[in-house]
């Protein structure tokens, strides 16, 4: 009986939300009187004994080219059979993008239980409980999982990355890999930005911008923060900013530790998204504006005006020219 924690990797590196997930599992694997074991798959250029400081005892990498590119159908046979060996009864994911698309083919084929969205540490008093957000992140739901074999997707940035001391063993895992059904035929990257899942900082524009040329004071802002950008939708769907940018029910739904928000209404729908951040500023001349009621801290004023004084007293602040 173990805990498994997928380790989740982008061009070899370990990304933060699997720190979350490892540190998340090494405290489930104490709370269970158990070990907790990572997995990573395909090439890793990270020094994975290292990854011990998170809590985890062993690391079964199966360093296979094939699992170089990601394939959900491939990485759930080879996780199943990770999950055989080590006799995991958890296995933690991160509920992000990757996460999303292996955990419920994982769950299936093992017959287990799945909470996607996890929020927090499993209650294991009576039974096993799992708290979980939903509608939106409007309300809880706590899930009791009665199957033998347990998964659980955490949302990233619901748990805090809590490195110590020590080292995993790193044990090569010899896995059968089917031919992959998915060919990649090339990869285009958006380079130098920070990646908006990953951010801690989010700074985010609407239409109250009037048009793309006003961006540069958003992207002013950004840049002094070390901040990923994100619009509303209407504002990707008039082509003002890359739809990757987008944030919402029908977009990307984020959780920073801080979220500025910058000429948006705050529609139910975007609210959606972007409403697990932990702290939201909201930039908005109308007053009634519904999305201050969402808000941590409210600017009523004219963002052409507001925005450029922000950077400039965040620039002074940090002592940057
Ligand atoms: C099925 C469905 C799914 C949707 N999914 C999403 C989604 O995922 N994400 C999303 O964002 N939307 C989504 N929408 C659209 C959503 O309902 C809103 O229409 C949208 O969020 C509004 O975008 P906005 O706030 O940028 O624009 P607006 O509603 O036009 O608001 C602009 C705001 O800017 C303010 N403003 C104007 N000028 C200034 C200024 N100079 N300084 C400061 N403030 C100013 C205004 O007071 C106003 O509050 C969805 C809608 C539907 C029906």
């Amino acid at each position: 009986m173990s805990v498994l924690i997928f380790i989740d990797t982008a061009d070899g590196h370990v990304k933060k939300a699997s720190l979350e997930a490892l540190t998340y599992g090494a405290k489930v694997a104490e709370q269970l009187g158990t070990t907790a074991e990572g997995v990573v798959l395909g090439a890793a250029g990270d020094d994975l004994a290292s990854l011990g400081k998170y809590g985890v005892k062993k690391i079964h990498h199966a360093n296979n080219d094939a699992l170089n590119a990601f394939d959900a159908q491939v990485y759930t046979k080879v996780l199943a059979q990770v999950a055989e060996t080590s006799g995991a009864k958890v296995i933690v994911f991160s509920n992000n993008v990757n996460g999303k698309a292996i955990a419920p083919r994982l769950s299936a084929r093992l017959k287990a239980g799945l909470v996607s969205g996890a929020v927090a540490l499993p209650d294991t008093g009576n039974g096993f409980t799992v708290k979980k957000n939903v509608f939106s992140g409007k309300a809880f739901a706590n899930i009791a999982v009665s199957s033998d074999i347990k998964i659980i997707a955490l949302n990233p940035n619901a748990y805090q990355v809590i490195a110590g001391e020590g080292n995993a063993e790193v044990v090569a895992f010899n896995a059968t890999v089917d031919a992959p059904k998915v060919k990649v035929t090339g990869v285009k990257k958006a380079s130098g930005e920070v990646p908006l899942t990953e951010a801690e900082v989010v700074v985010s524009a609407g239409r109250g911008m009037k048009g793309p040329e006003h961006w540069g004071i958003v992207e002013d802002l950004a840049k002094t923060l070390h901040a990923a950008l994100a619009c509303s939708r209407p504002v990707a769907d008039a082509h003002w900013r890359p739809h990757h940018e987008h944030v919402g029910q029908t977009g990307v739904a984020i959780a920073p530790n801080l979220y500025i928000a910058i000429g948006i209404s705050g529609a139910i729908q975007h609210l959606a998204g972007v409403n697990r951040s932990k702290v939201i500023v909201v930039i908005n001349k109308d007053p009634e504006a519904p999305f201050f009621k969402a808000a941590d801290y409210g600017i009523v004023g004219d963002a052409f005006e507001v925005v450029p004084k922000m950077t400039e007293a965040i620039k002074k602040l940090k002592g940057i020219a």
